[in-house]
């Protein structure tokens, strides 16, 4: 399952483990600040650009790294609110990372807001069951380099689409980490990759604005709280009893509401942030009015948001989305209560149904699958 790359990914170093390895070598201190300058700011694709270094340094890093260690295969463009991009990982495992536009009023959507939806593994082997990413199981977990190498992707998109190419900062709004696979899951090569994202040597982007989603691996989510980058969290909550909870997503028989949420509540307050709660409303699952009310005491007792998202029903699955009328009953019990709420109306289901299919269906086309794999679909 660890996947060991020949060639080491550029994107999975610190400026600490790049300035040892090129000090080896006997180059100054300086040099690996001026390469990661070139990586992160100037974007470059290839060690050729990087023209204040010496030809045998570009000759070395070449043979020592891989600059960025995957390789764009589709970039989907949508009318709708979400364009994908498949990646191809040097084992030819497939991830998606997905743009999500959330257009401003009375702006028009080339400068909407960007939030970016990265995967941390391929596959997934949590289980939940309304979700294709976690169908197939687990391939692997992805590397550091692997997880911020599609936030450069990005960039190279988004540089040549807007004309704040090139700037020192992301040309993006916000991280979520709710892709393929359950981050905590993967923990040291998401914290590496996070310290990547955020430092001033890296892509410069702020914790606030990057978002950890689980599905509830309670001892992790107490270590990351301990983390001082300080990121947000959301918890992929979808059942407001253990009962509800236990039938969608096996993570809750080994860690049930009493452990959970005690986690959450020490996550919020050592960051002194509110911690998001997501609750995707399955028709006659979980969109009873005792579910609205059980979530509206978890909320209110939590002090967390509450995202609710609407179901996006599948062609041959038994799942379904509520009915408008449903969907406002539930929405109205929090609404009473005052609790910190979004409920996705149109176009609903996008960030959580982003991810997986596209590389589903690629991997069915290439027979990487078996038949089983078919009627997948997700999250
Ligand atoms: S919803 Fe998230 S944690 Fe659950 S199986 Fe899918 S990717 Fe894994």
């Amino acid at each position: 399952m660890k996947f060991v790359p020949t060639k080491a990914p550029l994107t999975g170093e610190t400026l600490a483990s790049l300035t040892e390895r090129l000090a080896a070598r006997g180059e100054p201190a300086f040099r690996a600040k001026q390469i990661l300058e070139w990586v992160y700011k100037k974007r470059a694709r290839s060690w050729d650009e990087m023209s204040n270094l010496s030809k045998p340094l570009r000759l070395w890093l070449d043979e020592t790294f891989d600059l960025v260690p995957a390789t764009l295969l589709l970039d989907k463009q949508s009318q709708d609110v979400t364009d994908k991009l498949l990646l191809e990982l040097r084992d030819g495992s497939l991830i998606e990372t997905v743009i999500i536009r959330a257009p401003q009023e009375g702006v028009g959507v080339d400068h909407s807001r960007k939030t970016i939806c990265i995967s941390t593994q391929v596959g997934c082997a949590m289980g939940c069951v309304f979700c294709a990413s976690g169908l197939a199981g687990l391939k692997r977990n992805l590397t550091a380099g692997e997880i911020v190498a599609q936030l450069l992707h990005v960039c190279y998109r988004e540089d040549a689409l807007t004309p704040r190419a090139k700037a020192e900062m992301a040309s993006f709004d916000n991280i979520v980490v709710m892709g393929m696979g359950e981050p905590l899951a993967n923990y040291d090569a998401l914290v590496q990759a996070l310290a990547i994202v955020n430092a001033d040597w890296g892509l410069g982007f702020g914790a606030r604005r990057i978002t950890v989603s689980t599905s509830g691996l309670v001892p992790n989510i107490l270590k990351l709280a301990e983390q001082p980058i300080g990121v947000r969290l959301a918890i992929s909550l979808h059942g407001a009893t253990n009962e509800v909870r236990e039938k969608i997503m096996p993570v809750n028989k080994a860690f049930p509401l009493e452990k959970l949420l005690p986690a959450i509540r020490t996550f919020g307050e050592t960051h002194g942030r509110m911690v998001t709660l997501e609750f995707i409303l399955i028709e006659d699952v979980n969109d009873s009015l005792e579910q609205a009310e059980k979530l509206r005491d978890i909320a209110l007792d939590l002090h967390a948001h509450v995202n609710l998202i609407p179901y996006n029903t599948v062609e041959g699955l038994p799942w379904r989305r509520p009915s408008g009328n449903r969907l406002e009953r539930f929405a109205r019990v929090l609404d009473a209560a005052r609790v910190s709420m979004t409920l996705r109306r149109e176009k609903g289901h996008d960030i959580d149904a982003a991810c997986g299919q596209l590389r589903l269906k690629t991997e069915r086309d290439r027979g990487a699958l078996g038949p089983d794999s078919a009627a997948n679909t997700e999250a």
